[in-house]
């Protein structure tokens, strides 16, 4: 389906995972995506795929944790297309653990990727939006932002912490900027490869056992992106249906 308009769309974490399903299906409709993370080779073989399916795309390397990082992402998203419409921010980092544990460099990292990341993905963004007076911030928050679970207290901080802060925006902006929150449940991706603590690692191969494709993420997101100017979904919760 190519959309009314197309648009600048730039996605944190796009080497893997539901970025990279976000990526595929945003430059499929016609929109130029720009692509973030820190692996930049599996981001330019992306570039590779999308172009051969003849879409648009371009690699940045990125980490969110720096802010100089992400304004060099941002710039770069400027001298390649003019404009920055949308940006699904979406990089995110799950190292669960019980507090108990005391891993606080994973607390650590969870913070500045999960929350500090989202924070610089803003400051880098929303000028050129608000200068556009259109403008999009699609947040991949979780259902941990809705309920905690036990090893997940700092996870589930830093999706309380997300959600929030993309409600705050919602609140604070003006018309032309939209501002949405998808929540994945248990959905396929590589988030849960850094687990290093044992009992949280054992856990979550149960709790994963049901999940669904990275893309059915990737359709909420293309479905708000899609909604015509007026309309701004705010929330989007998706969950495998066997998952309560
Ligand atoms: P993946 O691990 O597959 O993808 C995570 C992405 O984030 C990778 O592209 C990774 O790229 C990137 N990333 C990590 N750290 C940084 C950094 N410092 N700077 C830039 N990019 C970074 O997991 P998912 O696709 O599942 O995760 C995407 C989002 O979805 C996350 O915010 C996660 O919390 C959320 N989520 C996922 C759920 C699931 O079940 N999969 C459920 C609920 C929420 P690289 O390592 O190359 O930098």
């Amino acid at each position: 389906m190519v959309l009314h308009r197309r648009k600048v769309v730039l996605v944190t974490g796009a080497s893997s995972g539901i970025g990279r399903a976000t990526a595929l299906r945003l430059a499929a409709a016609g929109h130029p995506v720009v692509l973030g993370a820190r692996r930049i080779d599996r981001l330019e073989m992306l570039v590779s795929e999308i172009e051969e399916a003849g879409g648009t795309a371009t690699a940045v390397p990125l980490d969110v944790s720096d802010l100089a990082s992400v304004q060099g992402f941002a710039a770069a998203a400027l001298a390649h297309f003019g404009r920055i419409d949308v940006l699904v921010a979406n990089a995110g980092v799950m190292p669960l653990s019980p507090l108990a544990a005391g891993l606080v460099d994973e607390w650590d990292r969870m913070i500045d990727v999960n929350v500090r990341g989202l924070l610089h993905s803003i400051a880098a963004t929303l000028p050129t939006m608000l200068d556009q007076g259109v403008g999009h911030v699609v947040t991949i928050a979780s259902v941990g932002a809705y309920d905690v679970s036990p090893t997940a207290a700092v996870y589930c901080g830093t999706k309380f912490a997300a959600r929030a802060i993309t409600e705050g925006l919602r609140q604070e902006s003006p018309r032309g900027i939209r501002v949405t929150t998808v929540s994945p449940g248990v959905t396929e991706s590589e988030l849960a490869s850094t687990i290093s603590d044992a009992s949280a690692a054992a856990a979550m191969v149960v709790y994963r056992a049901e999940s669904i494709s990275a893309d059915a993420i990737a359709r909420a997101v293309s479905y708000a992106v899609a909604e015509r100017p007026d309309v701004d979904i705010n929330e989007i919760v998706v969950r495998p249906a066997a998952q309560r």
